[in-house]
């Protein structure tokens, strides 16, 4: 008799599964681990006929997000958040075993996940200075290729990918592969955004997300942008009722002129506390570097990250620790949490500083 686990496919047994910022745990009061919007927004709940299934993509929902993202409904996929957009895509264009994705460390845990789950080959491309694109040696490696992923702007580093080599990366790939533009956090850099490109590509895909600046990360809800065709493919492979009526629901109103709004305006808020939040780390002596951020958190390098992760878990301030990720020894990410979370953060931290300054001196 073999054992369960020996009865698993041999890719699941030696999967590990994507460290999210809950399964990690800690009893923090202070969560800055996983990039949320740091208080949540008011909803009704107005369907009440869960005796009936819901839309296996909900006209009001498509709708609406079309118009916010000025395209066509026909552009546009809703999911179960921006996960299930980026396995939908391998599963609709990846034979496991043949074909390949690619994509860019440090970036984004689920690309890599995704690909081992469903038992697909994936190959990495360091970015190179300032985390931009490998052109040169993206192009190598595209043989056997559909898919490649650009997280703009990147997760956990923050920065943009520059336009330009996106286009080029698009014209590498044309006829070949798909690019998929992650733009998780675009509405925190909103002018960045390449849904204007999708007249001129075929083959460009675009991943969004209710779970950062619409603060609807326990939502589940994500939507995937491209031309027709593309997403006529990913039809074919959804669930039949992806989103649950209350999701729907919900969704619905986050996208109501109202509720999109509401979203600006929190993001005008946070990007204020954003900005004082780099200015004042840069002034703390535990810290090395603060790296420019388009988005709702920031990464730093510090001069013992252990420690400073450690010292602020034990306060129940919760970061996000980097260190295992390609080029990042030494670094937390930090999300934007409200002033006074923030303020909780910077306090701790010059405590550390001052401690660590009484020791070089002692
Ligand atoms: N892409 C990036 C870059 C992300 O950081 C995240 C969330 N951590 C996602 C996609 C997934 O978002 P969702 O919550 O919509 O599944």
């Amino acid at each position: 008799m073999s054992k369960i686990e020996d009865l698993a496919r041999a890719n699941v047994r030696q999967l590990t599964p994507y460290q999210s910022a809950r399964r990690l745990g800690g009893s923090g009061d202070v969560w800055l681990n996983a990039n949320e919007y740091p208080l949540a927004v008011p909803f009704d709940l107005r369907q009440q006929t869960l005796n009936r299934y819901p839309e296996c993509q909900p006209k009001a929902v498509i709708e609406r997000y079309a118009a916010y993202a000025g395209l066509s409904p026909e552009q546009v996929l809703v999911s179960r958040g921006a996960d299930e957009g980026i396995e939908l895509l391998m599963r609709a264009f990846c034979e496991p075993g043949k074909d390949a994705v690619l994509f860019c460390p440090p970036t984004y845990g689920m690309y890599s996940v995704s690909a081992e789950t469903l038992g697909v080959e994936y190959r990495t491309v360091p970015a190179q200075e300032g985390w931009q694109l490998n052109l040169s040696a993206i192009a190598e490696k595209l043989d056997g290729v559909k898919l490649v992923y650009v997280c703009s702007p990147n997760n956990p580093t923050g920065n943009l990918v520059k336009p330009e080599a996106i286009r080029q990366l698009l014209e590498m790939t044309r006829g070949k592969a798909l690019v998929i533009a992650d733009e998780a956090y675009i509405e925190f850099c909103p002018t960045a955004t390449l849904t204007g490109w999708l007249k001129e590509y075929p083959h460009l895909v675009i991943l969004r997300t209710l779970s950062k600046a619409f603060a609807l990360a326990g939502l589940r809800c994500g939507f995937t942008l491209a031309n027709a065709e593309v997403i006529a493919l990913l039809l074919k492979v959804i669930a039949p009722y992806p989103l649950s009526t209350p999701v729907a629901d919900i969704a619905a109103q986050a996208l109501s002129e109202q509720g999109v709004a509401l979203m600006k305006e929190h993001v005008g808020e946070l990007l204020a506390t954003r900005d004082k939040l780099i200015s004042d780390l840069r002034d703390c002596r535990c810290v090395e570097k603060v790296f420019p951020s388009e988005t709702n958190y920031v990464l730093a390098r510090f001069t013992d990250s252990a420690l400073v992760f450690k010292t602020l878990w034990d306060q129940g301030i919760i970061l996000r620790d980097q260190n295992k990720q390609p080029g990042l020894a030494g670094c937390l990410r930090i999300s934007v949490g409200t002033a006074e979370e923030c303020d909780r953060v910077i306090s701790a931290l010059q405590k550390l500083s001052g401690a660590s300054a009484s020791m070089e001196q002692a």
